[in-house]
């Protein structure tokens, strides 16, 4: 049996956010807000016990760490269809590329850039009647928590900055790939980043995935073993924006970030867990997130690689 309270107990004691690099995202003005020294990291292992220090327990901004959660609803009401619409492909272009979208005719590369989220998001407002309660729900099912929820806050404060994704629902919609009001649209996928849990609450909710797409509580089967495996392979490739070479290289998990600060990373039949330190690097990425995980796969010997 691993040690992982004795992993993390080290990764504690060795990383300080305050020698690392590292700017809080500011292009969401709320986001901007959030103390850079906030640090925390639970993992909840394949038994359902969990260990953590820092912050882990209190609430962030989890924004694109929603695009596995809604991919995986996507898939559930629509099916293989979604694949239509988004390709499966690596970006290795910002998370917010609108020149790629031109070469690929309004077609985004994977679910995991905002181009691809925005096209899921536009599925699941054909496919969901009452779209923002059912996401809800969904989370929580899916962590089995019933009080996770959106932060208004931060959805409204994107409303009002989110000119490079109304330029790409724009663009796509003007190839064809966008079914419903533009604005609309927005506001369903404004709202899915929006979604504020803590570490441990993630790490719970992502516990799934390294459970071949069955609730750890239950035993309910979300998703298939092969939409398993197909959703932590886009995680691998796609999770990390144009960074997802070096996740891979530098962790060796399959994982997903946000600008809110937060990663999550699996290990098939072994653990989930998630960090969060709000200071990004150059990519959008937590640098005390990946030197976290770097840690663990280091302290443990053991990544999928
Ligand atoms: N809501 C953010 C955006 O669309 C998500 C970005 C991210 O976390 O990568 O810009």
């Amino acid at each position: 049996m691993m040690d992982y309270q004795g992993s993390l107990h080290k990764i504690n004691k060795q990383i300080s956010v305050d020698d690392l690099n590292g700017k809080v995202a500011n292009y969401i003005p709320e986001l901007a807000n959030v103390p850079e020294d906030k640090f925390g990291m639970y993992l909840t292992n394949i038994e359902g016990e969990g260990s953590g220090f820092g912050d882990c327990n209190e609430r962030f901004s989890i924004q694109s760490i929603s695009k596995v959660p809604s991919l995986t609803l996507a898939l559930l009401t629509e099916g293989e269809r979604v694949w239509e619409r988004v390709g499966v492909e690596p970006s290795g272009d910002p998370f917010n590329s609108l020149v790629q979208l031109e070469y690929e005719n309004g077609v985004p590369r994977n679910p995991f850039i905002n181009a691809g989220a925005i096209v899921i998001c536009d599925i699941l407002l054909n496919t969901l009647k009452d779209p923002k309660k059912e996401y809800r729900e969904f989370i929580c099912k899916l962590s089995g928590n019933s009080s996770i929820t959106y932060d208004e806050k931060v959805a409204s404060s994107e409303k009002l900055t989110g000119h490079h994704n109304r330029a790409m629902i724009n663009f796509m919609k003007g190839y064809g790939n966008i079914n419903n009001d533009v604005e609309e649209v927005l506001d369903f996928y404004f709202h899915t980043c929006s979604i504020a849990m803590s570490c441990k609450e993630l790490s719970e909710m992502f516990l799934l995935y390294a459970n071949h797409g069955k609730l750890l509580s239950t035993g309910e089967e979300i998703l298939s073993a092969k939409r398993t495996k197909r959703l932590n392979a886009l995680m691998q490739t796609c999770g990390f924006y144009d960074e997802a070479g070096e996740f891979s290289f530098r962790v060796g998990l399959p994982g997903k970030s946000g600008v809110g600060g937060g990663i999550v990373a699996i290990y098939p039949n072994m653990y989930s867990t998630a960090v969060w330190s709000p200071k990004l690097n150059e990519k959008g990425n937590s640098t005390a997130g990946i030197a976290a995980l770097e840690m663990l796969t280091d302290i443990t010997g053991c990544s999928i690689f």
